[in-house]
């Protein structure tokens, strides 16, 4: 089994080229963060827990490689400092010591949007050639660029008939960053796998303890005490699932960890999504909609790939193999599975010899571990990066429930976590013309069955949902 540390020192290795064991001294680098009080000392907790299940925090008074400074002087001997200004309206992080004027208080989503990027620019400045572009130095986080504004961010927030769908490293990223909000009522948290080994390297409410048990429960039990009034109701399923034994789901907020279940998610027909994902350590896509939806639809954003209606290339592009490895047996022989076992955790290389492709795809695609589309392992990003998308998820839905994301009509945002957020990171992202899902008239007809409030013009309420600032 893989341990939390093993994984980050995969991702690292594959990001550089290098071999396990050097991504591990890579990764044994140690960091100190020194801060001021108040906001500072509240920054430096989020940074912390951002950076320490991948580098290692050094021990009090010991030298690191590197000492983060927030708004006080440097105390520790380090090879490397950086430095950071808290202001109302941005961040700011930079190698040269910057001006220390009074830290101003931030929201919690704005502190830990401004940690995750400081995370990662903190691992660029140890691990040479981890980020995929230039250092930019100083790096400015401005919140009004992500629309991360605290108007938006104060809205009241009445959750009802709303499923976060996977409890993976998202879904926790989501709730450490939702927790912050004014938020209220109730939310189903569904999932239908256990926890891996390798997953606490990134999901902040789990330990490696929780290996094997349900990921949804645990995740609902660790962070209930951070929501004194949301209740947090776990389901060891799928969507679909849910949507078979009470009809239709107003709201979901998908966190799922594959293309192929985002598509699912689509054809369970919500009437209103929201979506973050993250690609590797490279970069994060939100996404929000809801019905009547003029704009792209799950099944837009991540389709399948042009060719796959070959099943062997679905094959092939999913176990990480070459599509002549698929086509010339129908099952695995022993060159086969050494290559399998190398690129996918978890798998036993005896055991794969003789079984079909097909089943170990079938198998790979049910337990959502299959490699993405482009043949890359969708390895498990490090904890900043999927916190990143968590909490732009959280906004996402403090953006809907104020208003603004329906205001600016912009449903789609991509940014990669190593350069400063621009303000053209949101667009609108119109549906591609031949979608599987929004592209046919059998989806518009059987969500004006699901929805029968879309061909009245009214909006869907849940008879139970009454709350003011539902954002409708
Ligand atoms: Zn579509």
């Amino acid at each position: 089994m893989i341990t939390p540390a093993q994984e980050n020192q995969r991702m690292l290795a594959r990001i550089l080229g290098i071999d396990e064991d050097r991504a591990a001294l890579q990764l044994a680098q140690t960091f100190a963060i020194t801060a001021g009080q108040d906001e500072p000392t509240h920054f430096a907790n989020e940074l912390q827990a951002q950076l320490e299940r991948t580098v290692r925090a050094a021990p009090a008074d010991a030298s690191s490689d590197i000492e983060i400074v927030i708004h006080a002087p440097p105390i520790r001997t380090a090879k490397k400092r950086l430095f950071v200004e808290i202001s109302s309206d941005r961040v700011v992080i930079s190698s040269s010591p910057l001006e220390n004027a009074a830290a101003a208080p931030l929201h919690g989503i704005q502190r830990m949007i401004a940690a995750c990027y400081c995370a990662g620019v903190v691992l660029a400045a140890l691990i040479d050639g981890i980020d995929k572009e230039a250092v930019t130095d100083p790096f400015t986080v401005r919140f009004d660029a992500l629309g991360a504004t605290k108007d938006v961010l104060a809205t009241p927030i009445a959750l009802e008939d709303t499923v976060l769908v996977g409890a993976g490293a998202v879904g926790n990223g989501f709730l450490r960053a939702a927790r912050h909000l004014d938020i209220f009522g109730e939310l189903v948290v569904a999932d239908p796998k256990v926890v891996g080994s390798g997953n606490p390297n990134r999901c902040l409410y789990f330990t490696p303890d929780d290996e094997k048990e349900p990921k949804a429960p645990t995740l609902t039990m660790r962070a209930q005490s951070d929501f004194p009034r949301l209740k947090l109701l776990p389901h060891v399923g799928t969507l679909h699932d849910i949507v078979e034994q009470q009809g239709r789901i107003r709201r979901v907020i998908v966190g799922a960890d594959s293309r192929l279940a985002r598509r699912s998610v689509q054809n369970d027909l919500p009437f209103e999504v929201l979506d973050a994902s993250t690609t590797g350590t490279a970069e994060i896509i939100v996404h929000s909609h809801r019905e009547p939806n003029r704009g792209a639809c799950l099944s837009c954003i991540y389709p399948h790939i042009p060719d796959e209606l070959s099943r062997a290339r679905e094959i092939a592009a999913g176990l990480g193999l070459e599509l002549s490895d698929v086509t010339e047996s129908e099952r695995i022989d022993a060159r086969i599975a050494k290559v399998l076992a190398a690129k996918h955790s978890g798998l036993d290389e005896a055991a794969l010899v003789g079984v079909a492709f097909d089943s170990l795809f079938k198998q790979l695609c049910a337990e959502q571990t299959l490699l993405s589309a482009t043949g890359e392992q969708t390895l498990a990003p490090f904890a900043f990066v999927s916190n990143l998308a968590g909490a732009m998820l959280a906004l996402e839905l403090a953006r809907l429930k104020s208003g603004a994301r329906i205001a600016d009509g912009k449903n789609y945002m991509f940014l990669s976590p190593w350069s400063p957020p621009h303000s053209f990171t949101r667009r609108m992202r119109p549906p591609i013309h031949d979608c599987e899902f929004c592209g046919r008239d059998t989806s518009h007809d059987a969500l004006a069955i699901v929805w029968p409030e879309l061909k009245t013009g009214t909006l869907p309420r849940i008879a139970s949902n009454k709350q003011q600032g539902d954002g409708r």
